[in-house]
């Protein structure tokens, strides 16, 4: 991990949804992976100002077009590129976003000492359209550290706002 990845001690990491939270559902595009430019400067402003690790936790991590478009897109901005991604567990439900929450808390536990004692995290944020908090499966590590975007609106600086104060909790 770099120096800037910690800020005043800190090394926090951002789970980061795509649709609905740096595009909106309203977003009438002609491209297959859209990225909306006024949530993107909202979501620069988020990782300048705490320098955390990027996760994928979108379904665009599953496509290799959609991931170099996204760290393509971030080299434009300044911002870092993905650091890493979730895993994909495979549902027998034919709706697979119901295993996000779960995906989510596996990288947190292989990853990190936030549950075991390997990369020392202080905290982490889960930006997400789908509320998350509603999903039944591990339902308590997530108290706190998600903020539930309105996918009409994505990103906004009030949103950006509560993922800093969760990121710099002490
Ligand atoms: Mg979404």
């Amino acid at each position: 991990m770099g120096t800037s990845n910690t800020k005043k001690g800190r090394s926090t990491v951002i789970f980061l949804d795509i649709d609905g939270v740096l595009n909106k559902h309203t977003d009438i595009s002609e491209q297959k992976y859209f990225i909306n430019e006024t949530l993107l400067e909202n979501f620069k402003q988020l990782v300048d100002r705490t320098g955390s690790k990027i996760v994928l936790s979108s379904t665009w991590r599953l496509s290799k077009p959609a991931v170099e478009i996204l760290n393509k897109t971030f080299d434009e901005y300044g911002i870092p590129r993905i650091s890493s991604k979730t895993s994909n567990i495979q549902s027998s439900s034919s709706c697979n976003f119901s295993e996000r929450p779960e995906e989510i808390y596996l990288w947190l536990k292989i990853n990190t000492d936030y549950f075991d004692k390997k990369i020392k995290i202080t905290n982490f944020v889960i930006l997400d359209d789908m509320d998350l908090i509603k999903e039944k499966s591990f339902a308590e590590y997530r108290q706190g550290h998600f903020v539930k975007i309105d996918p009409v609106d994505g990103l906004t600086k009030e949103k950006v706002a509560e993922a800093i104060k969760i990121l710099e909790y002490v």
